[in-house]
């Protein structure tokens, strides 16, 4: 009865749906972690972002003030 040996509660692989392995948990292998980590880094996971800045290099930095300009 007792013939599935179990260290831990093992879950399928979100990727492929492997059983995972301990090394790359809770993915089966190394790839799946990077498919998973490109997902992240593409945006493929929604991601709600509500403070995001439009303008970034619009705050640049701003060169000297021409109202010194005092030469004659
Ligand atoms: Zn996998």
């Amino acid at each position: 009865m007792a013939d599935v040996i179990r260290l831990k509660t093992t879950r399928p692989c979100p990727i492929c749906g492997k059983p995972s392995s301990q090394a790359h948990h809770p993915f089966c292998s190394g790839r799946c972690q990077d498919i998973d980590l490109n997902r992240w880094l593409s945006g493929s996971y929604v991601i709600p972002a509500k403070d995001e800045p439009e303008a970034e290099d619009e705050a640049a930095e701003v060169p000297a003030p021409s109202e010194e300009d005092d030469e004659p």
